[in-house]
């Protein structure tokens, strides 16, 4: 906590809730670095250990890394918390890996997706009475894509950024506290894409974007949704190093990293964002998650 010798609290806290460790780092992580950069103290909750993830890199890919996965992923997220600079919690709930197949496989038992509903809520709203955020961050309610913890994600954020300044609801789980704002990761869209796949064709480098954009369903497309562009493409250095961190779960020579960032820099230089709840007045379009909030905070 910060305060000016008045007793004041004018510490600015940011909370942004994931399913699994790794998705930290590619979702809004170069607007959580240019944040902590700011002064702001943000504190990531994953909700699962990621224990069933599948292991993308072909190098790791290997009976002695399954045989630890769930520590591994631990010090995977310890060096990725350390390069974005922020805080890090687990709410403890087991990862069920995607499921596939036709018919989907039954979840397995025990895993996040199936928890009990108010237990999860619980957790995450004594998540935040004891860290206080003025703004949260989760997923919109396909999960930004459709893993069903991603889905849960959304729903226990929601609901405990509801719940969490209700003195009625969880009092065994500390002294309410009401987030000023709740936003939905919007990386995911296709103008993005657009930018980046023409940007690379300027540049003459093959686009890794072509089938995509090809196969690309509109329906999907929630672009139109953005409300908040934080520029952080200064960043963007910082969120591929914490995604490389992730080494059992990225793919070092997959598409991701194929996108120059200079190019990224150029074409699209934010990170993207619905404000889905908010408690203060702050007209959009935005390009800070703490606009409205820093008046407020101060006053
Ligand atoms: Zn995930």
């Amino acid at each position: 906590m910060s305060t000016d010798g008045s007793g004041v609290d004018d510490q600015l806290r940011l909370m942004a809730v994931h399913a699994h460790p790794d998705d930290e780092s590619s979702k809004g992580a170069a607007a959580m670095a240019k944040y902590v950069a700011d002064g702001v103290d943000v504190l990531v909750v994953t909700c699962t250990g990621g224990e069933r993830g599948s292991v993308l890199n072909k190098k790791l890919d290997q009976p002695e890394v399954w045989a630890n996965i769930a520590e591994i992923r631990r010090e995977e997220m310890d060096k990725a918390r350390a390069i974005l600079g922020i805080r890090q919690n687990w709410l403890g709930f087991v990862d069920s890996g995607l499921p596939e197949g036709d018919p989907l496989p039954p979840l397995p038992e025990g895993c996040f997706a199936l928890a009990d509903f108010d237990e999860a809520v619980g957790r995450l709203v004594a998540e935040i009475r004891t860290f206080r955020p003025h703004v949260m961050t989760t997923y919109d309610e396909n999960g930004g894509y459709p893993h069903p913890h991603h889905i849960m994600c959304h729903k226990i954020s929601v609901a405990a950024f509801d719940a969490a300044g209700d003195p009625d609801r969880y009092p065994e789980f500390g002294t309410p506290w009401q987030p000023l704002k709740l936003y939905y990761n919007m990386g995911f869209n296709r103008d993005r894409m657009v930018a980046l796949h023409e940007g690379m064709l300027a540049a003459g480098i093959e686009s890794p974007y072509a089938e995509w954009l090809e196969k690309w369903d509109d329906r999907e497309d929630h672009g139109d949704r953005i409300t908040t562009r934080v520029p952080a493409g200064e960043y963007f250095d910082v969120r591929d190093e914490a995604l490389r961190a992730h080494a059992t779960q990225v793919d070092p020579d997959g598409w991701w990293f194929k996108v120059p960032l200079s190019i990224q820099q150029q074409v699209w230089p934010t990170d993207d964002f619905e404000l889905a709840r908010s408690l203060v007045d702050s007209p959009l379009p935005e390009d800070d998650l703490f606009a409205g909030v820093r008046e407020r905070v101060r006053a």
